[in-house]
């Protein structure tokens, strides 16, 4: 696969994605870096901007920790867009949204963590196995689920679920915005005011675009559009997935097009095997904005 700078045959950690990172900032000096917030546990959360023309377009991956291959998907669209070097439009991305999360679910307890933080996070789990198993961010707080869109009627599945404290999967938290990444990206977004906004997940190829049932005039034509680049059905929502998420938010709050978008198929975490095809996939998606 056309890689280039990224790496592309490991799962990929907040550690393999600073060192591309800081590939593509030594041969790209047009890509631009920000700091956006810091994680619970002080890792930086990047947002990187290429090109100044067309629409602003921010597209965000990983917000899920098993979900880590879009971080990897993003990477290569990127460096993809760099070596191109014309760009249609002005793309924000946030590559790495649950940097923690991420790491957790790959490396697990082999890592350097606070004690406390050791111990809380084998209670919420119920045991020190988090490998390939943990979606939240490092408190327990499952970040798409951290959004101020129908917060409420969120909780009420959730208890229905039986979910109702810090857990591995699905609890959106005390309140809306109470975990550093997401308010990291709330305010990132608002200060750019993007006019289109994309969210990576995995796994399904899938398109969601509505919330609610609702959606900006243009982002079903938009969706379909995608959809026929990349080959990925357009789906509705419905219960916990159709509420409390970034894109559920972007939708209330800006009324823009917002698309979550699901790679790949089978069990999170996908091998990384999977990327090049989800990368062929993607780039034509990208290429159709
Ligand atoms: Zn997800």
């Amino acid at each position: 696969m056309n890689s280039f700078l990224i790496t592309t045959n490991n799962p990929y950690t907040y550690d393999i994605f600073l060192s591309d990172l800081s590939k593509l900032l030594i041969k790209y000096p047009n890509l631009q870096k920000e700091t956006i917030g810091y994680s619970v546990l002080g890792k930086p959360i990047y947002a990187l901007k290429l090109g100044n023309s067309g629409k602003k377009i921010l597209i965000t991956a990983a917000h899920h920790a098993k979900e880590w291959i879009t971080s990897a998907l993003v990477m290569c669209i990127i460096n993809t867009l760099l070596e191109n070097g014309n760009f249609s439009h002005t793309f924000y991305f946030i590559p790495m949204v649950n940097p923690d999360g991420v790491n957790l679910c790959i490396k697990g307890l082999a890592q350097d963590l606070p004690v406390y933080v050791r111990k809380r996070l084998i209670m919420i789990n119920g045991s020190e196995d988090f490998v390939g198993k943990w979606q939240a961010n490092i408190r327990g707080i499952d970040l798409n689920h951290n959004y101020d869109a129908s917060f409420s009627k969120g909780k009420a599945l959730q208890l229905k679920e039986g979910i109702f404290a810090p857990a591995p999967t699905k609890y959106s938290g005390e309140y809306p915005e109470s975990e550093p990444e997401t308010k990291a990206i709330v305010s990132f977004t608002k200060k750019i005011a993007p006019q289109m906004v994309i969210a990576y997940h995995s796994q399904g190829e899938e398109i969601f675009y509505k919330y609610q049932g609702k959606c900006a005039p243009d982002a079903e034509k938009i969706a379909q559009k995608l959809a026929n680049a990349s080959g990925y059905q357009l789906i509705l929502a419905d219960g916990l997935t159709d509420c409390t998420g970034y894109k559920d938010w972007v939708i209330e709050k800006f009324n823009i097009p917002a698309f979550t978008i699901e790679v790949g198929k089978g069990e999170n975490p996908l091998p990384i095997t999977q990327l090049e095809k989800i990368y062929n996939d993607n780039i034509k998606l990208i290429n159709a904005l």
